[in-house]
């Protein structure tokens, strides 16, 4: 069956591209699916136009998308094992952390399932007797849903969910690299009952398949996940329509700790802040800012466990992370490494590939943490979206600050630290979008994330992401129409 999902059909693409897709921990070819190219994405907009313009779907009262949406829910749940290989075999990630991510679209689906219905507008009081003002919500039309790698279809319904319980239409194209789960959600939709056209599938390159999404004037709201350089062009292509646009870009994000931090529960959490998935997480803590007298002590334990961290493929049951999603991605952490030290930073771990023959087929690299970092350095200042943790010293709450907050990105970040006063002194303070206080990386649908300043423009989740994809609407109306003589009335100007 071909992998292109165009108004309820299953289709190949018109010019007949195919892509393999292959496991990064060993290389392994996982499945060969259809590339398309713009044409197969143009008519994708088309049949995601036509079912909002004239089909049932947005017109459907919110209540009965979001018992839709729970019955999506269901199923996913139902499929959960089947979906979490396919997420294992397309990012190379541990089956139990991809097991996580279903667990975690699921929720997405029950929350946006749930708030279905549940805001009916708001009435104004216009000060007069002869008026009733109403402000509504109503879909924003064809969305363009373009999401990345790492979490392949985690990022996908946090777009999906919302899109779809807003009663909007869409085209999803995901990253060319891990499409698997995305052709399995379209099955999943149609098997609830989504109408046909609403929901629309494209694979393929970003600049052959993607960018009719941001540029086309029959899409109404461009969704990007990805980085900052795609996210700018995104932007940029999307103004010759002044589309709405979300952007959900990089981070670098600091994990700020005290002295008076909880050293054995900050140690750990520093772990796992950078080194869950290999770093290949937007929020993660890939700058340690440790307090100058915590430093030798706190560094030297994370090195110690840092060492220690097994590497394998989806299926090793002793492995603790995964390889880097690519070669080119691979070559990418090797550069940003190599411009550290040049740059003066000390290697105190990793810094290579590891020596384990059995790895050698996939694009492994170890933990690695470069030691008396500075904020000019290139492996500072950027994302490295790799298993690399810089540290830099700070002495005191505002030079804490200043430190964490320098820096183009705005995505999330941690600080630690046993003074309660203190935690929310810091929080308030720092310029990102999610703050942990002595914790790191936990989200719930519930609650609002995205970033501020270069890390995106816009919110997912929470009562926010589900407004990105609706129009809010006024209406007036005069339930007393008279003539109001404002012109011209009878009587005057006469003779003139
Ligand atoms: P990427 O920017 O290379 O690609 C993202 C998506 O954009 C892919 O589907 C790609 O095919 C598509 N694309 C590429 N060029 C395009 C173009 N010209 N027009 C339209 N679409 C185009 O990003 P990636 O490497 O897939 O993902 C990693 C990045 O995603 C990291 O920077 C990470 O921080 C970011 N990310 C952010 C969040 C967040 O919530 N803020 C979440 C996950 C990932």
């Amino acid at each position: 069956m071909p992998e292109l999902f165009i108004a309820g059909q299953w289709v190949p693409a018109a010019a007949g591209g195919r892509r393999d897709i292959n496991c990064p921990a060993d290389g392994r070819r996982v499945a060969t699916v259809d590339e398309a190219s713009a044409t197969d994405t143009t008519a994708a907009i088309a049949a995601a136009r036509a079912a909002f313009d004239d089909g049932s779907w947005p017109a459907l009262p919110a209540g009965q998308r979001g018992a839709l949406l729970l019955r999506v829910a269901d199923l996913l749940e139902r499929d959960k094992q089947e979906l979490a290989r396919a997420e294992s075999l397309d990012t190379g990630k541990r089956l139990v952390e991809a097991e996580y991510d279903i667990d975690d679209v699921v929720a997405c689906f029950r929350y946006f399932g749930g708030v279905s219905g549940t805001d009916a507008g708001r009435v104004v009081d216009t000060g007069r007797d002869d008026a009733i003002s109403r402000v509504v919500r109503e879909p924003v039309g064809v969305c363009g849903l373009i999401t990345p790698w790492n979490y392949p279809l985690l990022q996908a319904s946090w777009k999906v969910a919302p899109a779809l319980s807003a009663g909007n239409t869409f085209v999803l194209k995901p990253s060319e690299l891990t499409p698997s789960t995305a052709i399995m959600l379209m099955r999943t939709l149609a098997e609830a009952g989504v109408p046909a056209g609403v929901a629309n599938l494209v694979l393929g390159a970003g600049p052959e398949a993607g960018a009719p999404l941001a540029v086309h004037a029959d899409v109404d709201l461009v969704s990007f996940t990805g980085g900052l350089a795609t996210g700018r062009q995104v932007m940029a292509a999307a103004a010759g329509t002044v589309k709405r646009v979300a952007l959900e870009l990089g981070g670098k994000n600091p994990n700020v700790v005290f002295a008076d931090a909880d050293v054995e529960t900050a140690v750990d959490y520093a772990l796992t802040a950078v080194f869950l998935h290999s770093g290949q997480v937007c929020s993660a803590g890939a700058r340690l800012i440790v307090e100058d007298s915590l430093h030798d002590e706190f560094v030297d334990a994370v090195v110690a466990r840092a060492r220690r961290i097994r590497l394998g493929g989806p299926f090793d049951p002793e492995a603790e992370t995964g390889p880097l999603i690519s070669a080119a991605h691979l070559a990418r952490v090797e550069q940003y490494v190599a411009a550290g030290i040049a740059e003066g930073a000390v290697l105190r771990c990793g810094g290579r590939r590891p020596d384990d023959p059995g790895l050698a087929e996939g694009y492994f690299y170890l933990p690695t943490v470069l030691d008396e970092c500075e904020r000019g350095m290139r492996v500072v200042a950027e994302e490295s979206f790799g298993p690399v943790l810089t540290v830099e010293r700070f002495r005191g709450e505002d030079e804490a600050v200043r430190i964490a907050n320098d820096t183009i990105y705005g995505l999330a970040g941690a600080v630690w630290t046993q003074d309660a006063g203190r935690g929310q002194r810091v929080a308030q303070r720092l310029r990102h979008g999610t703050i942990w206080i002595n914790d790191y990386h936990p989200y719930v649908p519930q609650a609002e994330w995205g970033g501020f300043k270069q890390s995106g423009v816009g919110r997912e989740l929470g009562p926010t992401g589900l407004d990105e994809y609706r129009e809010i609407k006024h209406i007036w109306q005069n339930v007393r129409p008279r003539p109001q003589h404002w012109f011209s009335p009878p009587g005057a100007n006469d003779g003139r």
